[in-house]
């Protein structure tokens, strides 16, 4: 069934939200690749096609109200109506609360919460109609407290909160919603906190590794995993939940 379903994956030009685009590919969902720079997304929507799906590079910025609406509507009309959402899109202004600027703050609570919003009311109608939605919200480990992340914190727990409301009113349409809340995956997230702080991302990871039950730290396809799970039909009685992805118990 899922050959004629349609995925919408933000933050797709790399890191979680690529491996994840090119992992439903592969399970036979047509992919909308969405990020801030179309031009970003062709090697993730190439991946995506070398795995026989159909793929749509898609230049989106997922805090602005028209930007979305206009890409959801595109989408449709060039893939089908999307019946998948992943909330990926994301961004770090990491800073101590005393130096923290309210851009800081602002530029997160837009792309984590606002986005995942818009990107789900602009989807949400398509679902219900289909009588069957799956949306999936990136949060994190940090959304428990996490030093010099008050902002980046505050919205991975806002989308644990706003996860639980979207399985809440969307359940009796056939739509579930779960957040994944990773630990410490490498990517390009990873690489810039280790260079703010100075680090070498080698020994960063490997310092990381050392502190995780699993000892070793996460790849993209981890997360992407979890998303083929929660997407399936396997996890329609799964809805509302938070499942940490970390190596090790978190929550
Ligand atoms: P990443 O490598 O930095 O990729 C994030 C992608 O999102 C980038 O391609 C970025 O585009 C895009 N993006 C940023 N703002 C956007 C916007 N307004 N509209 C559309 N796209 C936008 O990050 P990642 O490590 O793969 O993380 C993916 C998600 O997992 C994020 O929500 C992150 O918070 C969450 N997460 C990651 C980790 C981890 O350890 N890596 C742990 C927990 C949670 P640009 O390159 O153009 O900015």
């Amino acid at each position: 069934m899922s050959e004629h379903r349609v995925a919408v994956v933000t933050g797709a030009a790399r890191g979680i939200g690529a491996a994840t685009a090119v992992r439903l590919a592969r399970d036979g969902f047509a992919v909308a690749v969405c990020d801030l720079d179309e031009a970003a997304c062709a090697a993730t929507v190439e991946a995506a096609r070398k795995e026989g799906g159909r793929a749509l590079a898609v230049g989106v910025d997922v805090a602005d109200r028209d930007r979305v609406e206009a890409a959801v509507e595109r989408i449709t009309a060039e893939l089908g109506p999307p019946l998948v959402l992943v909330n990926n899109a994301g961004i770090i202004r990491d800073n101590l609360l005393f130096k923290m600027a309210d851009d800081d703050w602002d530029a997160v609570m837009a792309v984590h919460l606002r986005g995942a919003f818009l990107m789900s009311r602009a989807v949400q109608a398509h679902m219900t109609e289909a009588g069957w939605g799956r949306i999936v919200n990136l949060s994190s480990t940090s959304a428990l407290g996490n030093r010099g992340q008050a902002n980046y914190s505050a919205a991975k727990a806002g989308l644990q909160g706003f996860t639980k409301t979207l399985a809440i009113e969307l359940g009796r349409f056939g739509v579930t919603a779960n957040a994944i809340a990773p630990g410490f995956i490498a990517t390009e997230m990873t690489a810039a906190t280790a260079a703010r702080v100075g680090a070498d991302f080698e020994e960063y990871k490997a310092a990381a590794a050392k502190q995780i039950p699993v000892r070793r730290v996460g790849r993209p396809e981890d997360i992407a995993g979890t998303v083929a799970f929660l997407v399936s039909e396997d996890a329609s009685f799964v809805s509302g939940q938070v499942i940490y992805v970390a190596g090790g118990p978190k929550a």
